[in-house]
């Protein structure tokens, strides 16, 4: 058996790197209070008065790292979304088709991408009002899945 020197062998396989991180002191904070009171935190810059959800220490527009906390109401408006058609139970274990949305606050100026629920895909319109579904407070573990989704106001399909 002769070997060319030409010949790459190529494996497919996954790499599962278990691994840790510091959520940071703002992050930090936002993720407590969720997960101890079921509350949701931005931040607002000082000088040119955005709020920022999820919260940011800095305002990348101002340069200021001064941003104060500001606690927003649990419900506002559906920016955009998307439904996600792909399985993925490593990353993501949501039964397709799942939907993602962008969620501004009621007094945020920018969004947070998080799942949505309790509606049907096709009954989702962009500018709807949703509010967020947390999980039991014995269930909650400082993630940002202890907001379980957004769901439309009032309450999604039962
Ligand atoms: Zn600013």
């Amino acid at each position: 058996m002769t070997t060319s020197p030409e010949e790459h062998i190529i494996y497919d396989g996954r790499i599962k790197m278990p691994y840790t991180w510091a959520a940071g002191k703002t992050s930090s904070y936002f993720l407590t209070q969720l997960r101890d009171y079921g509350r949701l935190w931005g931040t607002r810059c000082p000088d040119c008065a955005m709020v920022y959800m999820p919260p940011r220490k800095n305002c990348p527009r101002c340069v200021v790292t001064d941003t104060t906390w500001v606690e927003l109401p649990p419900r506002g408006v559906l920016e955009t979304f998307t439904v996600v058609h792909f399985s993925e139970p490593s990353l993501q274990p949501m039964e397709p088709p799942y939907i993602y949305g962008i969620v501004r606050l009621d007094g945020a100026d920018t969004g947070l991408t998080h799942l949505v629920s309790e509606i049907e895909p096709n009954r989702l319109r962009s500018g709807m009002r949703m509010e967020a579904a947390f999980k039991k407070l014995e269930q909650r573990r400082g993630e940002i899945t202890d907001l379980l989704y957004f769901r439309p106001e009032g309450g999604g399909r039962q």
